[in-house]
């Protein structure tokens, strides 16, 4: 998660109202354009509808999101362990017995869940994306 504030190149107008929590970072997917709600002018997002994206893009695409989807899920897991641990309290001669399966579990519970958001995400923002671009309705498109 980080903060940015996307300005109209044109006018200085912001996209975002002033700074703005995004999360994720390094995809290219997005509207190519934005109509700024000052000038009116089109801008330039520097993102690319799915359809666009030569095939360097699309590996690129991929390659940050099984990235981020890992990463995703690895904290997924702790958090649920800790989490779990903290309302259950297991002893210290529970743990010792469990400590490998309750931790693939948690792998498994954690990397699951990644997989699903990466996937409810990109499964509706691609055809979003390239509606779009295909009708050009760049004032739809909101951040
Ligand atoms: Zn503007």
């Amino acid at each position: 998660m980080y903060l940015k504030n996307i300005l109209c190149p044109v006018c200085g107008y912001s996209f975002t109202g002033g700074y703005k929590k995004f999360v994720g970072t390094g995809s290219l997917l997005g509207v190519p354009y934005m109509r700024c709600g000052n000038c009116e002018k089109l801008c330039d997002t520097g993102k690319l509808a799915w359809s666009q994206m030569n095939p360097f893009g699309k590996v690129m695409e991929i390659f940050v999101a099984l990235f981020k989807t890992f990463f995703t899920g690895l904290l997924l897991a702790l958090l649920t362990g800790f989490a779990i641990a903290l309302l259950f309290q297991p002893t210290h001669e529970w743990m010792q017995a469990n400590r490998p399966r309750v931790t693939y579990a948690f792998l498994f519970i954690g990397l699951a869940l990644s997989v699903l958001r990466t996937a409810w995400y990109y499964w509706t923002m691609i055809p979003e994306v390239e509606r779009i671009t295909r009708e050009k309705k760049w004032d739809e498109w909101m951040i």
